[in-house]
């Protein structure tokens, strides 16, 4: 590295430092923190926001950027060093187009509307939250108009999560994918096979679930020495540092599924900040490509993986000796089937594979609408229901279970949730590409090896970190750009034989 740009790291690495601070203020925000604590962590991340952004958006700090690009305008652009100063520059854009005062409230708001989000869900009640969630698309457009965009607000968001993504690409995707999954979904229903796909009824004791999730992701190559599991109302997994990367799970005493698989989808993420290569942590190269190559991490995991057949037989010694009352007869067949029940239903993070990108669809409309000015935010609740039925044939009967029930807009993420699809995408395009080299993959996870399927991921993902683009990462990986295909394919293949279609 030249001189030049070792000074930038240094600066970036300071302000990472801040950053990295203010995550973890969040983690606590939604772990162990009382209730009581709300207000004031609210100031606190709006200071440490502030400090950090004025630093990242400084005259020193474009002084050594400028600087460095300089220096590194005589290398090969394809150069770690190249790739680092392009990654800072972006970031550098970013920061300076939005003002310190709008940094600062996003980060008071977000804290405090999480905290109202919360306590309303809890009690269904729709109208303590709208002028929260009103601020939210606020502040939301402001960002956007301040990013700058050529067709539509929703591009400004988009493109933060996902790079060089636009909304009109976006509802393209989706439409080429609904009507495979609408008529997957009316055709499972209805088959005989339908009726056996109950959970496994419990109780199973809280502490014995937090004991096998652990003992189980760390099976998978979660590494718990530089991780943890705690507990989370929304589960999501932050890291401090690359050697620092914590997950949370909810547990339900009757319904052992949901612990599960929100471990394994928590742990498939948190395996992808530890497989970030050493050298690059805290600079603008330590990051994953994108949310949604983050979310194929985690949802192959959960999915490929965790729902597959050979995984229920791999897992079910372990979860039997756990619970040898609740689970001792159980067959890998019924525990197979169980962890793949298809039902169309209110909430997301509980949804099938099948139906799963149908609520994300929604989402995705309804943000949308709402920027643009097409939807107000008192109609959200109707507009809400109304695609519920008209997509999945369902209403929900409490807006807890309905448009309050995900974290995303009281955290200001808005243009957040498109990346959960392209990431169930890749996930199975990736899939695809594993199997083409190992093609005893099943019988590896038949038998609890998973160490050639991380390192297949550490290789072609994790160890590339921010070198890539998305798209290039995408195409170096498997070898084409991001292909509906796949997904369907695998749906199909899975559910056909699963259901007897
Ligand atoms: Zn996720």
């Amino acid at each position: 590295m030249t001189q030049a740009t070792e000074q930038l790291k240094k600066r970036l690495s300071t302000i990472g430092n801040i950053q990295r601070a203010a995550a973890l203020l969040e983690w606590d925000m939604q772990t162990y923190m009382p209730q009581g604590g709300a207000a004031a962590r609210a100031e606190q991340l709006a200071t440490l926001s502030e400090i950090s952004h004025d630093m990242f958006a400084s005259q020193e700090t474009v002084r050594l950027l400028e600087q460095a690009e300089q220096s590194a305008s005589s290398l090969d652009p394809s150069s770690e060093e190249a790739r680092l100063v392009q990654r800072a520059r972006r970031d550098y854009d970013h920061t300076a187009r939005i003002p310190t005062e709008l940094q600062s409230d996003i980060a008071r708001h977000s804290a405090l509307a999480q905290d109202v989000w919360q306590r309303a869900r809890a009690a269904n009640d729709f109208p303590t939250f709208a002028p929260y969630l009103e601020k939210s698309f606020d502040l939301a457009r402001q960002v956007a108009d301040n990013l700058g965009y050529t067709t539509e607000p929703y591009d400004a968001l988009l493109d933060m999560f996902e790079e060089d993504a636009k909304a009109a690409e976006i509802a393209i995707m989706f439409a080429d994918l609904k009507p495979h999954l609408v008529e997957l979904t009316k055709a499972i229903v209805k088959s005989p096979r339908k009726g056996q796909d109950a959970p496994i009824p419990g109780p199973f004791p809280i502490e014995a679930q937090n004991a096998v999730t652990k003992k189980i992701v760390a099976s998978l190559g979660y590494d718990f020495n530089r991780g943890s599991q705690d507990q989370a109302p929304h589960p999501f997994c932050s890291g401090f540092s690359r050697n620092d990367v914590r997950i949370t799970t909810r547990f339900n005493r009757d319904y052992l599924n949901m612990a599960l698989y929100a471990s394994l989808h928590e742990a498939g993420h948190a395996m992808y900040e530890q497989g970030l290569p050493e050298e690059y942590d805290n600079t603008p190269l330590g990051h994953a490509a994108s949310m949604g190559a983050h979310e194929s991490q985690s949802r192959l995991w959960e999915n490929l993986v965790g729902r597959s057949r050979q995984f229920a037989e791999y897992v079910l010694p372990t979860l039997k000796e756990a619970f040898p009352s609740q689970m001792g007869n159980v067959t890998p067949d019924q525990f197979y089937r169980s962890a793949n029940c298809v039902q169309p239903s209110f909430i997301r993070v509980e949804a099938d594979e099948v139906t799963y990108n149908l609520h994300v669809l929604l989402r995705f409309e309804l943000e949308r609408d709402v920027l643009s000015g097409n939807l107000k935010v008192a109609d959200l609740p109707e507009a809400w229901n109304a695609k519920m039925q008209e997509y999945l044939g369902v209403t929900p009967a409490a807006h807890s279970e309905g448009v309050m029930q995900d974290v995303h807009w009281a955290a200001g993420l808005i243009g957040y949730f498109p990346t959960y699809s392209l990431g169930n995408l890749l996930s199975a395009q990736l899939w695809n590409s594993i199997r083409k080299v190992n093609p005893d993959l099943d019988e590896q996870l038949r038998r609890g090896e998973f160490a050639p399927l991380l390192g297949w991921l550490r290789e072609k993902i994790h160890s590339r970190a921010r070198l890539l683009k998305p798209d290039a990462l995408i195409r170096e990986a498997t070898g084409e750009s991001l292909n509906a295909k796949y997904y369907v394919d695998y749906l199909k293949f899975k559910y056909t034989a699963l259901y007897e279609l």
